[in-house]
């Protein structure tokens, strides 16, 4: 099996069964963000404690990268810190905006690493995208911890 075929069955797998899907409560913020382009839309929430973001949760449609990006995303931002969020955020989008010269660190990006792919796909990098810009919207809401 090669790197690429493994990384396709991995976007499979995440979206066929997403990791943490589904609207919970309570929640700090709340985001919904569109890909008209392709169709894709996503509500997501963040529950947070302290500075600790405690849960994400979701309710994602649209295709099977979109989908499977958001089951990634919690994964690798549940039970971290802000501070690491923003890091593993910027690697992801430093990742998908490479154009395919960034193939991503695993040690960082976990699972994310299969979504490298979709950099030499223009078209497809928004659906991979989509939920960390949701994420990013929803923490700029969250009120800040005191
Ligand atoms: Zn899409």
């Amino acid at each position: 099996m090669t790197a690429v075929d493994l990384y396709q069955q991995l976007i499979i797998e995440h979206s066929k069964r997403p990791h943490g899907e589904g609207l919970r409560d309570p929640f700090a913020a709340q985001a919904h963000h569109v890909n008209p382009t392709c169709g894709d839309e996503i509500t997501l929430r963040v529950a947070l404690a302290g500075d600790t973001v405690e849960d994400v949760s979701y309710d994602a449609l649209g295709c099977s990268i979109s989908r499977a990006s958001a089951s990634v995303l919690h994964d690798l931002v549940v039970g971290r810190s802000l501070e690491e969020v923003v890091t593993v955020r910027d690697a992801v989008q430093h990742m998908l905006t490479s154009r395919g010269e960034d193939e991503g660190d695993e040690d960082v990006l976990g699972d994310a690493v299969a979504l490298a792919g979709v950099a030499k796909y223009p078209a497809r990098v928004k659906c991979a995208l989509l939920s960390w810009s949701a994420l990013a919207d929803a923490l700029l809401r969250a009120p800040s911890p005191t």
